[in-house]
């Protein structure tokens, strides 16, 4: 059970030794992970397909609440294992995204 103090690293961590308790490496290279998150993304997506504004507002509290933390978490899980076989910074990445987009979209 992890709680909101739960890391980047350790979260790489425990899908890195998940991955390879498995020897699931191989199939983790970067084109089947890239897939794989926009693989992902659309069963996320497919969660609203056919909800109004109101009911997309309502989910968590909804019957597809676990669902939607699952599919959100597999989006994850792949991104972090993208990072993890890359040896991709998430913090600096993001950091680092963050910082250009203040420059191209400035505050008003
Ligand atoms: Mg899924």
């Amino acid at each position: 059970m992890s709680d909101q103090s739960t890391n980047i690293q350790q979260l790489k961590d425990k899908i890195s030794n998940f991955v390879k308790e498995r020897n699931w490496e191989e199939f983790h290279n970067p084109k089947n992970l890239s897939m794989s998150i926009s693989i992902e993304a659309s069963e996320l997506m497919e969660i609203f397909q056919w909800l109004d504004i109101k009911e997309s507002w309502d989910i968590m509290t909804s019957s597809e609440a676990e669902h939607l933390m699952e599919e959100l978490a597999d989006v994850i899980i792949y991104c972090l294992s993208l990072a993890n076989q890359l040896n991709i910074d998430i913090s600096t990445a993001i950091e680092d995204k963050v910082r250009k987009n203040s420059v191209k979209y400035p505050a008003p």
